[in-house]
Formats: structure tokens, C-alpha cells, sequence
């Protein structure tokens, strides 16, 4: 029975130590070429390797990010279970981004470094917290993370997800009327979709109409949920304000790509939030261990959702 690392070499030292000393009996690779196929019971990986079929006795796929979009569901067997990625490290980064970035766009950050590389000393009337509608698409592990984060800044909070959810102090919506009456009171807009199906596209001109005039997106969910073109003519239009943006398609953005100069635009190179090695491995082991003890692990994918 062995556990296969199949990432970086120093995320793969800080996996090996944790290993060591919590499950001393599952031996730890990280180079596939030295271990028996039939031997490999757990994969943890960014991606799905193309010869997923050699282990034959694969028990849990285990990703290294909060998604899986970037695995072909129809390379892993049925009977292998797709884990991804809980860990605190993630969600507390993501907590920083999401409250850095509603704070920037409440704040007009995005007009104010416009009028300081044109020489403008000049204040823009400002709304109070109270007054300013932040509206959290994704209901997860992260979205309500973020809410929770936001709570103490006194905005009006709101959420939507698929299934009906109770979070004090946030109004949830959920179902294509809820999206409706959540995206019409939201003066800022985050995504935290998974990317599916359902989700890719999701931020077109469409929504954008359906917000309130002026209203300002961050966007940290995965970019093929956002269109390029639609934003850029919301900003343009004055439908939006400001965007703060973590996730494109492609990444990274070519060169001459409207986005890197857009004066209403803040892009950041999809680092809202990374996989901590640490606390990573504390997951996978502690989910290593609920199996082993027959329950399911934490974090398990659901396929026929995609998420
Ligand atoms: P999660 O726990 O699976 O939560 C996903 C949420 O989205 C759930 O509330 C779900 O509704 C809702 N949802 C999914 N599809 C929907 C649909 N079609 N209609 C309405 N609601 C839908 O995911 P998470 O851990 O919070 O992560 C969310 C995403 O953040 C990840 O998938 C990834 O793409 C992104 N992410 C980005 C970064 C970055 O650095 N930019 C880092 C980490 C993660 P239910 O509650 O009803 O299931």
C-alpha cells in the first residue's frame, strides 16, 4: 500500500514529514518510476496523469487545489473516490483576497490609482459600509468563509449557491430567482463558483445587466466563468465600475490583452489563494484516516454535479 506524491519536490519534503510521523505504516513516494503500480492506493496531484490506469488498485484521487475542474472525470475509474482540497491555509488566504479586494472597490482604490498616475488630487464621494451591498455567489467552503470574514465591516451581506443554505447574518438565496434578487441588490459582486457546466460563461453581459448601475466584480472563481469581452464593455458603458480580477482564460493573459491596462481593472495573477504544504497534509492524512476508518473522506467530489 503506498501513498504517491505527484507534484514538487518541496511540497513533496513537507508531504514526506507529515507522513512520517502521522501514518508511519504508508510508504510515501514521490517518484513513480520506483514504486509498484498495484501498490499505489492514493494519489494526490494537480492534474490527472495519463497513465491513471496502471493503478489498478487506486482507491483515492486527491487533488492538490480547492477544484477539480482541471481533472477529466472520464480517465478516473468509477470506484476511485475524487478528493479536493480543504485545507485552512486555502480558505484563510482567500479570506485576505476577498476582504482586500471588497475593501478596494468600496473604497474606489481602482479610480484613485487612475488619478494618481494622471497627476489628479481629487476625492470621490463615498458610501458608508452600511450602504454598500456585497453579494457572494458560491456557498461553499470558501464563500462562507469570505462572508464570515466580511461580517465586521457592517456591509449588508447576501450569498447565493445552488441548495438553500442558512448563515446568520447573510440573506441566502439560491435557484435562478434567488440569483435575480441577489444580483439585483448587490453593489459588489464575488464570484466563488466552481467551474462546471453550469458555471463556465456565468459572468457575462447578461448578469452584468442585472446589477445595479455602477456596481464592481472580483472575480476569484475560475476564469472560463468570466467574459472578457462583456466586462470590459460593462466597465466601458459605466454599467460597472471596477473589477478586481484573479482568474483569466487564457493564464496568463497574452500580451496587448485589454485587462492589463484597463484603467477600472486590478488583475491579479490567480494567486487570491494557494495550497499551503503544511496544512495540506495535515488534510490529506486526517482524510486518509476517516477513510481507513470507512467514512468518507472531506472534500468529496461529487460527479455527476462536477464539483
Ligand atoms: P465548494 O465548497 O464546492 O462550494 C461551491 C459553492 O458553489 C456551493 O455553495 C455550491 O452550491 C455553489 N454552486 C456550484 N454550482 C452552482 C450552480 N450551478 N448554481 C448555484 N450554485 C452553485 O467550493 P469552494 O471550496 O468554496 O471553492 C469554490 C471555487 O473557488 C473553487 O471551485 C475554485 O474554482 C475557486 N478557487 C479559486 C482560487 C483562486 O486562487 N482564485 C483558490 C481556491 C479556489 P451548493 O452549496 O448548493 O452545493
Amino acid at each position: 500500500m503506498t501513498f504517491l506524491f505527484n507534484s514538487d519536490a518541496r511540497r513533496g519534503a513537507v508531504f514526506a514529514e507529515a507522513f512520517a510521523g502521522e501514518l508511519p505504516d504508508l510508504p510515501f513516494a514521490m517518484d513513480a518510476t520506483t514504486v509498484d503500480p498495484d501498490a499505489v492506493r492514493y494519489l494526490i496531484t494537480w492534474t490527472v496523469p495519463e497513465n491513471l490506469a496502471r493503478y489498478r488498485n487506486l482507491e483515492i484521487l486527491f487533488s492538490l487545489g480547492a477544484g477539480v475542474d482541471q481533472f477529466r472525470f472520464d480517465t478516473v475509474p468509477a470506484k476511485v473516490k475524487v478528493v479536493r482540497m480543504i485545507e485552512q491555509g486555502i480558505v484563510r488566504m482567500m479570506q485576505e483576497y476577498v476582504a482586500l479586494a471588497v475593501l478596494a472597490l468600496h473604497r474606489n482604490l481602482p479610480a484613485y490609482l487612475a488619478q494618481q498616475r494622471a497627476g489628479e488630487w481629487r476625492d470621490i464621494p463615498q458610501l458608508q459600509a452600511a450602504a454598500r451591498r456585497i453579494g457572494v455567489l458560491g456557498l461553499g467552503q470558501l464563500g462562507q468563509a469570505v462572508l464570515e470574514r466580511l461580517k465586521p465591516f457592517s456591509f449588508p451581506l447576501a450569498g447565493w449557491s445552488r441548495s438553500p443554505r442558512r448563515i446568520e447574518g447573510v440573506t441566502c438565496h439560491d435557484g435562478r430567482h434567488g440569483l435575480e434578487e441577489m444580483l439585483e441588490a448587490s453593489d459588489i459582486l464575488v464570484c466563488l463558483l466552481p467551474l462546471t457546466e453550469e458555471t463556465r460563461g456565468f459572468l457575462n453581459a447578461e448578469l452584468f445587466a442585472k446589477l445595479p448601475e455602477g456596481a464592481a466584480l472580483v472575480h476569484t472563481g475560475r476564469g472560463p466563468q468570466l467574459d472578457h469581452e462583456a466586462l470590459v464593455a460593462a466597465l466601458d458603458s459605466g454599467q460597472l465600475s471596477a473589477a478586481m480580477i484573479d482568474v483569466t482564460d487564457p493564464e496568463p493573459l497574452p500580451p496587448g490583452h485589454p485587462f492589463w491596462s484597463h484603467p477600472k481593472i486590478i488583475l491579479t495573477p490567480h494567486i487570491a489563494s494557494v495550497t499551503q504544504p503544511a496544512s495540506a497534509a495535515r488534510a490529506v492524512i486526517d482524510n486518509i484516516k476517516r477513510h481507513r476508518a470507512g467514512l468518507d473522506p472531506i472534500g468529496l467530489v461529487d460527479r455527476s454535479r462536477g464539483y
